[in-house]
């Protein structure tokens, strides 16, 4: 997926503007890069619930551009995000790093299920029950999450 965001940034890197604190824009160019960086890694984990990539990503890098460049920025991030999703759709069953995947299924004895998932799903084939229940307890579970930091917080 490095090969995306590297695309992403070196298309855009001679355009980051400069700043008075940052007068060669180096800090700006690594704010850029690891934003670019983040939005792959992202997408590679978590495809199915990433639902806006590149307008995720514009809205991190847009401020670094130019106002006249905002709209070649936004096409930039947009054709590379889309290379990026068609290349993770025709993946083999393998991670988007080449690592193995396994289902995200427990066992009874609640042990990780070692099964590979069938193809662009997340479960193996006797588990593959759970995937409708999937969407709606993520979102929820993420709602919670999110509580509990800004309650902590
Ligand atoms: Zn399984």
């Amino acid at each position: 997926m490095y090969q995306f965001s590297r695309s992403i940034y070196r298309e855009l890197s001679d355009r980051v503007l400069e700043s008075p604190t940052d007068p060669a824009g180096l800090e700006n160019r690594q704010r850029v890069l690891e934003a670019c960086e983040d939005t792959m890694m992202r997408l590679a984990q978590d495809q199915r619930y990433f639902a806006r990539p590149t307008c995720t990503l514009f809205r991190e890098v847009r401020n670094f551009f130019a106002l006249r460049d905002q709209v070649w920025v936004y096409k930039v991030i947009d054709a590379n995000v889309r290379l990026a999703t068609e290349y993770l759709a025709q993946l083999p069953n393998v991670g988007p790093f080449g690592e193995p995947r396994n289902c995200r299924a427990c066992t009874r004895r609640g042990t990780p299920c070692q099964r590979e998932p069938l193809p662009g799903r997340d479960y193996c084939p006797s588990h593959k029950h759970l995937e409708e229940f999937d969407v709606e307890p993520q979102v929820t579970a993420d709602a919670a999450n999110s509580q509990q930091v800004a309650a902590a917080a």
